[in-house]
């Protein structure tokens, strides 16, 4: 591997400026963080099942013509994706009460909504990623209306393919969030679905058991994580060829 300059370390992941122009390597970390990083540990193997799970849905995504950064998976814990310029809003898709939906609306854990509601973020780390209205994102230019439009679009669409795709392996897609990219080409931009989309970014629950096979499993301290994320890229089919063992990979050269 050559040396590659690095860009930016976030909580999960390590972006890397990319070998040719326009793009970025995305390293995937094992380290684990929650609660606006109060909480950290070490999830062994889940960069390794992250890059993989991440690779496998965007791909299913650019298949349903929903277009995303992603361009191809390079090793065990890096992928190579477009550089985006980063909205600064997250887009969070529930379907079933859970975190801080409950939390904050009183709604029991488990309370199938009504219907699909759409959640927005701004993205801040030293504010705590406050939810915020489409009021804020347009009034401070976070995002345009049009663009926000296509977010939103976008964010239904993703949440009706994934829910499928999850509940045909026996998952059910409790939540999600999605990050969103400007990407240039010449004079176009388009918005482009960014980031990893993985247990880390997704409550993922049994059909049959209510089983948490996410990272609320990190959260709340319940043990077997390293298990429920390998379980979810098992039904998935996208086990690494060399199993469990794999699942270190290498360390990264700098
Ligand atoms: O914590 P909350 O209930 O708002 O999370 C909603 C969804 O967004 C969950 O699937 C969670 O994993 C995801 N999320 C995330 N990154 C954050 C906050 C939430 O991926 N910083």
């Amino acid at each position: 591997m050559s040396r590659r300059r690095q860009i930016y370390e976030g909580k999960a992941k390590v972006l890397f400026e990319g070998p040719e122009p326009g793009t970025i390597v995305q390293y995937f970390k094992d380290d684990a963080t929650a609660f606006n990083a109060t909480k950290r540990g070490l999830i062994t193997g889940k960069g390794v099942i992250n890059n993989r799970i991440s690779e496998y849905l965007m791909l299913r995504l650019n298949d349903i013509g929903v277009p995303t950064h992603f361009v191809r998976r390079l090793n065990m814990r890096e992928q190579l994706v477009k550089a985006v310029e980063i909205i600064p809003v997250a887009v969070v898709v529930r379907n079933v009460a859970a975190g801080s939906i409950s939390k904050r609306l009183g709604i029991a854990e488990g309370t199938p909504l009504p219907r699909s509601i759409i959640e927005y973020y701004y993205k801040s780390g030293e504010l705590d990623d406050p939810m915020v209205a489409e009021e804020h994102i347009t009034a401070f230019n976070w995002a345009s209306i049009q663009e926000l439009d296509e977010m939103t679009a976008m964010a239904l669409r993703v949440n009706d393919f994934l829910s499928g795709l999850f509940l045909g392996v026996g998952l059910r897609l409790i939540d999600f969030k999605l990050e969103f990219g400007r990407l240039w080409e010449d004079d176009d931009m388009r918005i482009v679905v960014a980031d990893e989309i993985s247990p880390d970014s997704c409550r993922l629950w049994d059909t049959k058991t209510n089983e948490k096979m996410d990272k609320d499993r990190f959260r709340r301290d319940m043990g077997k994580i390293e298990e429920a994320y390998q379980e979810v890229a098992r039904r998935l089919g996208i086990l690494p060829e060399g199993g469990p063992r794999d699942l270190k990979g290498p360390d990264i050269m700098q």
